[in-house]
């Protein structure tokens, strides 16, 4: 682990953000969801993105938030869409939705089974193969549109579960960046030598476009445990034992969970890296302390 954040980022250029969300179930998450996205604002985020739930299960909250950011905030919302149990056409319309909706960037993913994941992807009949093939769909879809979405897409530090080897892993990131990627956000990770070194395989492959290291700010350690499970993202020794018998004190875990996220940023900052995405899960404490470690001051306070 790294020497504790403590002193902001004095000498560097003030860092690019964006926040990821997911969109809200009940009244009471929207209203926490819209509160954060105020209080995140001033951070003035490149993008902020909302996730779209496993199977396609949150088509219509995905769309009513980005549309609500893009209508509403001085955002500019980037939706997830993914390929999983819809045809080419669904999907596609979900893409003019949003474009109509004013959302002009769209985080293009495979996406896994309604089932969960950790469980085999299948391609829907009439649906999109996988991601690259979806990235072309978006592309080819009338040429106007296709020409002017933004898209990103994901990458994995530590190889993605259903990747045959490092090199298969790369060479499918090099075919979306091919297919007309615009930048690659990476699953979280907690060791900054995991980024950098998937860094140097991604350029070794070919792989010009950006690739922004995906922050996780979850405080709740058994919930995050359950996650890098499924997604087989690893969890060192230290931060099991940073988070040991934190079970009944969450301002605690949230505490260490800010560092944590600081000391990885700060580590990454002083290697050369200008672009933070974070994983919000829609609370803005955390990701706001993180941000101003990193040196970087809300609108109003910069002006
Ligand atoms: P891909 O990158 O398309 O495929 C995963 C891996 O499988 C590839 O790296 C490759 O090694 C292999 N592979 C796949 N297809 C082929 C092929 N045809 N040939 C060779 N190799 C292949 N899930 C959601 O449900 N909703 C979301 O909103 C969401 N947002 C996410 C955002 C980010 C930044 C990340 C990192 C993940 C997100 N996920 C989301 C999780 C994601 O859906 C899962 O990780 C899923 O298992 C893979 O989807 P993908 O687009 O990353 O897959």
């Amino acid at each position: 682990m790294t020497q504790l954040a403590t002193a902001t980022q004095q000498d560097s250029p003030a860092p690019n953000v964006s926040f990821e969300f997911f969109p809200p179930k009940t009244d009471k998450m929207e209203a926490k969801l819209w509160e954060s996205v105020a209080r995140l604002s001033p951070m003035t985020p490149r993008f902020v993105s909302v996730t779209y739930g496993a199977g396609g299960s949150t088509r219509d909250r995905t769309h009513a938030t980005v549309a609500k950011i893009a209508q509403d905030t001085p955002l500019t919302p980037a939706a997830h869409l993914t390929c999983v149990s819809a045809t080419k056409e669904d999907v596609l319309q979900v893409a003019e939705d949003y474009w109509n909706a004013g959302v002009k960037h769209i985080v293009a993913l495979r996406g896994d089974p309604p089932t969960g994941m950790g469980e085999q992807f299948e391609q829907h009949p009439g649906g999109f193969r996988d991601s690259v093939d979806l990235i072309e769909g978006i592309r080819a879809h009338r040429p106007e549109l296709g020409q002017v979405f933004e898209i990103s897409v994901s990458c994995y530090p530590e190889q993605h579960p259903d990747s045959q080897s490092w090199d298969a892993d790369i060479a499918f990131l090099k075919a979306k960046q091919d297919a007309g990627a615009d930048r690659a956000i990476t699953q979280f990770f907690f060791e900054p030598d995991t980024y950098l070194s998937f860094l140097d395989r991604a350029q070794a492959g070919g792989i010009t476009m950006p690739i922004v290291p995906g922050i996780m700010l979850q405080p709740n350690f058994t919930g995050l445990k359950r996650i890098s499970k499924l997604c087989q993202a690893s969890i060192p020794d230290w931060l099991h034992t940073l988070y040991e018998g934190t079970e009944d004190d969450p301002e605690t875990r949230e505490l260490i969970t800010a560092n944590v996220a600081a000391e990885l940023c700060q580590a990454l900052a002083e290697q050369g890296v200008s672009d933070f995405h974070f994983y919000t899960l829609n609370k803005a404490s955390l990701a706001l302390s993180t941000c101003r470690l990193l040196g970087l001051k809300p609108k109003e306070a910069s002006q």
